[in-house]
């Protein structure tokens, strides 16, 4: 691509609603690709309870390529995934993240939600950085969209009027229901509570020091069952973010939400008392205990419509148990910056959201399903699903399992340059095919033009 800007490319006024890890991805790519952002969110972030969250290569791709201060987010770079059993704690399946970087360019980062929130919004709003500084409206809570003239009409009785609009609020999404998808979703079979302890405290207390591993893991999650402890390091391994999965009959959270009252420690460990007794006494000792709720949403019909689209959580909400939300979030918000920068956009609104649901949403969903399946059987988790060779593994169909190599291994600028030039009538030859390498093997077969 040239350095001149495509004929037609036009500076938009963008609206995106819902200031959470996916508005600021948006904001900050959209803003570098030339345009003018103002992000409205409902809240004011305030009283947010710290949690993990992960982001693995094909998420810190986009942060590096944006200029994201990653050391902001004090993450911790994971070294390996570790199964363990349930009852003793001995590792049953371990992947190595050794080599992870050398093959995938980036490492796999574990984040504090709020400073990973932080770290994107300082990039998003800062005076420095590539395009003009995005704007932030808090207390704005999106309530009518006219989809077409793209009015936007928020309760607290403002209007504004923008080109293009992203919906970037989240699973509960307002903008969803005004382009007119309504969710087949079910509670799922499993409940969640998340719990923090503070390294400080295990180690006070005589306790293993889990940090020292640099590594996401995992407890049970095997033979079907529904019990599963995930345990992932943040801000520079101080915190323990726990997320301790049960059957919903054990405890039924599915009308409280995030940021509820804490939940007593007994309740924590009741569903528990067959567990690895080290990492129950790390349990014991958490503070912060919140129930999450999971839904289980089937995919989307569409994720656009008029000027507006839907981003992250809003357009493909997913289980947690890829620890690939934030991601996803990501890269759509990476696709949008390309697809309206200044090499592909024709000033066609319609085109580029086209474009954008095309390469979005199969890659998006099939992640989700895959979230879905590794609820119950931890073999189907990226990662764990290239450990063929331990006695427990098991998957539901082995050629269509996720592997780490069809995350890492996609090239977004080739799926975009693959999908313009076939809606232009333009061939399209770079050895890519949906953005996947062709020669790259995967367990359906090898990725070939045939
Ligand atoms: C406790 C927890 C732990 C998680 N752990 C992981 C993990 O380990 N790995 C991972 O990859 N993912 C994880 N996720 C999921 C991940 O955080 C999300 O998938 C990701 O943040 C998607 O971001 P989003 O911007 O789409 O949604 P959100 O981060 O939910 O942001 C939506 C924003 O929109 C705002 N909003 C909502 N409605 C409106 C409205 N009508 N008008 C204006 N603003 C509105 C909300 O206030 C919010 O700020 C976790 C999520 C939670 C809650």
């Amino acid at each position: 691509m040239g350095s001149l800007p495509s004929p037609g490319w036009r500076q938009l006024k963008v609206g995106v609603i819902g200031g959470g890890i996916g508005g600021m991805s948006v904001a900050i790519a959209l803003r570098r690709a030339g345009h003018l952002v103002t992000i409205y969110e409902k809240h004011d972030f305030a009283g947010e309870v710290g949690a993990s969250v992960s982001c693995a290569a094909n998420g810190t791709r986009w942060l590096h390529e944006w200029g994201v201060d990653v050391a902001k987010g004090d993450p911790v770079v994971l070294k390996s995934l570790i199964n363990r059993d349930w009852k003793t704690g001995e590792p049953v399946s371990v992947y190595s993240l050794d080599d992870y970087e050398k093959r995938w360019g980036y490492v796999y980062n574990m984040f504090h939600r709020q400073y990973m929130h932080a770290m994107l919004k300082d990039t998003a709003l800062g005076e420095d950085g590539e395009g003009t500084p995005a704007v932030l409206l808090v207390n704005h809570k999106c309530q009518a969209i006219d989809i077409e003239s793209g009015l936007v009409t928020f309760s607290n009785g403002t209007t504004a009027k923008h080109e293009l609009i992203i919906g970037a609020d989240g699973i509960g999404s307002a903008v969803r229901g005004i382009l007119g998808v309504h969710p087949a979703k079910k509670p799922s079979d499993s409940s969640c509570l998340h719990a923090n302890v503070l390294t400080e405290d295990a180690v006070k207390a005589g306790l293993v020091d889990y940090s020292k591993d640099d590594a996401l893991e995992y407890w049970g999650g095997q033979e079907g069952k529904w019990d599963k402890v995930v345990l992932s390091p943040c801000n520079g391994g101080k915190l323990l973010s726990y997320y301790c999965f049960f059957p919903r009959e054990v405890g039924d959270y599915i009308t409280q939400s995030w940021g509820a009252e804490d939940r007593p420690v007994e309740e924590l460990l009741a569903p528990y008392p067959g567990l690895d007794k080290q990492v129950l006494a790390h349990l014991a000792i958490s503070k912060e205990i919140q129930p999450w709720r999971l839904w289980v949403h089937e995919p989307y019909p569409y994720i656009q419509k008029g000027v507006v689209c839907l981003l992250g959580d809003a357009g493909h909400p997913m289980m947690p148990h890829q620890s690939q939300g934030a991601c996803m979030a990501i890269e759509d918000a990476a696709a949008l910056g390309i697809l309206f920068n200044k090499d592909y956009f024709g000033g066609n609104i319609s085109e580029s959201l086209a474009v954008y649901q095309d390469i979005r949403l199969p890659r998006a969903t099939r992640v989700q399903s895959a979230a879905a399946k590794a609820a119950y059987n931890i073999n189907e988790r990226i990662g764990f699903s290239n450990n063929k060779n331990i006695t427990t593994y098991k998957v539901e169909d082995e050629k269509n399992k996720l592997t780490i190599e069809e995350m890492n291994a996609y090239d977004m600028y080739q799926d975009v340059k693959e999908n313009i030039a076939r809606r232009r009538g333009n061939s399209y030859s770079e050895g890519f095919v949906k953005g996947l390498p062709v020669g790259l093997e995967l367990p359906s077969g090898i990725v070939s033009r045939s």
